[in-house]
């Protein structure tokens, strides 16, 4: 007997699955927390448990998710709670007599019983009422949370830090440290030459070309004294300081800074 079940299918304001066993398709909704691989995972444990009502005792459940697979192989306790169920539900099959097994399918491949099931999962309306899992939550959680902090963000224009990570998270860290810690003072606009002189009482240093006050944004992006070697480690003199001190920061940055005897002020 061929099972079909295909993975879970979300939008913003669906998530559902479905399962097609005998040319009968069954489709459920699920709480709009819940992920796609919860979706794909509880349709696995829909068709264990319409199995279990059945008179055949062979089964090949065909299913278009890797990630539940792979789940169901590397079991450990603190898996998911769908899984769990799924091989608490297998291993009652098995003591029945049940013979099932699994296979990978690749989705939209055109296989009639895989695009069946893939509709179910689309448009079905019956509700499953089902706990949602922890890790779901915690995810949406995280998600309604950086999005209000992303508003908030995104309203403080006027913030010197705004242009340089105007998208809130977690940005990938240099290899050397030493490296990134001058790279992050670069984006925070403090350095030793900038602002040494708050600690000892000093005047501020400034420029004698321009006569302001040097500033990292001054040093990096406005002093046309280095107008030529923002030519050649950049190649062109007009930037901005997400251009060289971004998410990916200027390949050249590093060698312009050096050049113009910054680096070891930093
Ligand atoms: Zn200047």
């Amino acid at each position: 007997m061929l099972l079909f079940q295909h993975d879970g299918s979300k939008r913003a304001d669906y998530v559902g699955c479905g399962v097609v066993i005998e040319d009968i398709m069954h489709g459920y909704r699920l709480d709009t927390s819940c992920s796609i691989f919860t979706a794909e995972a509880v349709a696995i444990y829909r068709a264990l448990q319409l199995i279990d009502s059945t008179m055949p005792r062979k089964y090949c459940i065909y299913t278009d998710s890797m990630s539940v697979l792979e789940a169901l192989e590397n079991y450990h306790d603190r898996c998911h709670p769908v899984v769990c169920t799924i091989l608490v539900i297998t291993s009652r099959l098995y003591s029945k007599g049940f013979d099932i097994v699994f296979c990978w399918l690749p989705s939209h491949v055109g296989i009639i019983g895989n695009e069946q099931a893939d509709s179910a999962a689309k448009s079905a309306t019956t509700h499953l009422p089902l706990a949602v899992p922890l890790s779901d939550m915690k995810r949406v959680i995280m998600h309604h949370i950086f999005k209000i902090w992303q508003e908030s963000w995104s309203q403080q224009l006027d913030n010197k830090l705004h242009s340089v990570k105007p998208v809130i998270g977690a940005w990938p860290v240099m290899p050397m440290r030493r490296t990134d810690v001058k790279l992050t003072r670069l984006r925070i606009g403090h350095t030793r030459f900038t602002h040494r002189h708050l600690l000892f009482g000093e005047r501020a240093p400034e420029c004698p070309s321009c006569h302001v006050s040097y500033t990292v944004h001054h040093i990096l992006i406005d002093c046309p004294v280095f107008n030529h070697h923002r030519m050649t480690f950049f190649n062109s003199s007009h930037l901005t300081l997400p251009d060289l001190v971004g998410e990916i920061p200027h390949q050249n940055l590093f060698a312009f800074i050096k050049k113009i005897g910054f680096l070891y002020l930093i």
